[in-house]
């Protein structure tokens, strides 16, 4: 091996370690925030909920002018069971569970989603009703 060699070496193992400890240190940090439920019924927060926090199942309905989405939420995940909108997009959304993903019911303008402490302050505050 050629002192050259070496030196690249010495450099590929450094970089991979701190990027390494750089990724360990990211899911360290982000398993420490707690993941938020959002759900947003017509643009306003109906209910949040702390799903980091929660044991066992629970289930409740929020209710939308004559319209309603069944709710079913578990440690870290949340999911919507029922609805009476046309479309079923939300129940065949199924399960979710990471920061960043959400659950659309358009037709009964619901939105779920979860939301982790750091990406909270991230999202914009006109994400709401824009799409609407
Ligand atoms: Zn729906």
């Amino acid at each position: 091996m050629k002192k050259g060699d070496k030196i690249l070496f010495v450099i590929v193992i450094a970089v991979l370690l701190i990027a390494s400890i750089g990724t360990y240190a990211y899911k360290l940090a982000f398993k420490d925030k707690d993941k938020i439920a959002v759900i947003k019924e017509n643009g306003k927060v109906v209910k949040t909920i702390n799903l980091s926090k929660l044991k066992g199942t629970e289930k409740f309905d929020i209710k939308s002018g004559d319209h309603f989405n069944t709710i079913v939420v578990e440690n870290n995940k949340i999911s919507i069971i029922d609805a009476d909108c046309p479309d079923k997009v939300c129940i065949k959304t199924g399960w979710i569970s990471d920061a960043g993903q959400s659950i659309v019911c358009l037709p009964n303008k619901v939105i779920v989603s979860i939301e982790g402490e750091k990406t909270m302050s991230k999202t914009p505050s006109d994400i709401d009703g824009a799409s609407y």
